[in-house]
């Protein structure tokens, strides 16, 4: 369960240890976040899995990295 505290790495219960949790919130940060589209300049780029973006206000799909877009 996600939770304030530990956000996304609430899924690993209390396995791992904090400081290997942060460097997961951190690298997916990206994930939960809208990003800039290259198009339309509105932050309207979500992820639609690894490595693939698309723009939710042009429709505008392209490759980035898995959890950010470029
Ligand atoms: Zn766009």
């Amino acid at each position: 369960m996600a939770t304030k505290k530990v956000g996304i790495t609430g899924k690993y219960g209390v396995r791992y240890g904090r400081m290997i949790k942060e460097r997961v919130i951190k690298a997916t940060e990206g994930l939960t976040i809208s990003h800039k589209c290259d198009a339309c300049l509105r932050f309207s780029v979500n992820r639609v899995s690894a490595g693939i973006w698309q723009c939710g206000k042009c429709g505008r799909k392209f490759a980035g990295k898995a959890y950010k877009p470029a």
